[in-house]
């Protein structure tokens, strides 16, 4: 083997020995970036246990690296007097004891910090260009940042973009919010229901309208875009549809 083809593979191996987790989706457990999915992805994301992507575990190694040797030390001076609180921790927000129906997260690229009164979140986001930054869709980052804000219980949350190119940033602030944590809650709530009726959820990615944007000339899915099931889910389509005939 080649000196270089040794380093492919060896770097390769070494980022999927650093990030594999388990992540084991099952049903009555959610996890929070899961709760702005489409209800249908969240069904697949059950029923087809595919390992994560290579490329999805290198980015995490950059954030690893962002968020360590740039986000870190910057955060420390720019709150020179704040107390640094637990920041690498997990949480369960039980929504329905009797249902059994809970969100469980990890606390991974958060600063928490408790200045006065106040205890608040920087979250360090690493994304390939702040241009996909700049037309984030926030009600998708409320869904997850809430049920977060409560199991973490922070008050304020402050949601930090960093390109992974440049190392330029945007930021944007959360306050906790009723009516959205309670539509984040509703949304984990109601997609348990299909699975407690033993139905298959419809493809919310391409009915809610909140998952739509319309651009000059088509109306883009968004959701499905970033879906690891759109065979899945077409093939599903068509079965249905031949039922129906
Ligand atoms: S392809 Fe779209 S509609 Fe189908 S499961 Fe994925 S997000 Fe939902």
């Amino acid at each position: 083997m080649s000196l270089a083809q040794r380093i492919d593979d060896g770097l390769d191996d070494w980022v999927r020995k650093q990030k594999e987790r388990k992540y084991v989706s099952k049903w009555g457990t959610y996890y929070p970036s899961e709760v702005p999915y489409c209800y249908r992805q969240i069904y697949f994301a059950r029923h087809f246990s595919k390992p994560p992507e290579l490329s999805m575990l290198q980015r995490q190694v950059v954030g690893d690296i962002l968020h360590e040797h740039y986000v870190e030390p910057a955060i420390k001076e720019i709150f020179p007097n704040a107390k640094r609180l637990n920041s690498e921790r997990d949480f369960t927000l039980t929504l329905d004891w009797k249902r059994k129906i809970f969100i469980r997260g990890r606390a991974d690229h958060y600063i928490h910090l408790r200045e006065d009164d106040r205890t608040f979140m920087v979250e360090v986001k690493s994304v390939a260009n702040l241009f996909a930054s700049k037309h984030a869709n926030l009600w998708a980052y409320e869904m997850q940042v809430m049920p977060c804000m409560v199991g973490l219980q922070t008050e304020e949350w402050c949601l930090l973009f960093m390109s992974r190119s440049v190392g330029s940033h945007r930021t944007y602030d959360f306050e906790l919010d009723e009516d959205k944590l309670n539509e984040a809650i509703q949304r984990i709530v109601d997609v348990h229901g299909y699975h407690e009726r033993g139905e298959i959820p419809p493809p919310e990615g391409l009915i809610n309208p909140v998952f739509q944007k319309t651009l000059k000339t088509r109306t883009k899915f968004w959701r499905c875009e970033y879906c690891s099931f759109p065979q899945e889910c077409a093939a599903l389509e068509r079965a249905l549809k031949t039922e129906e005939d």
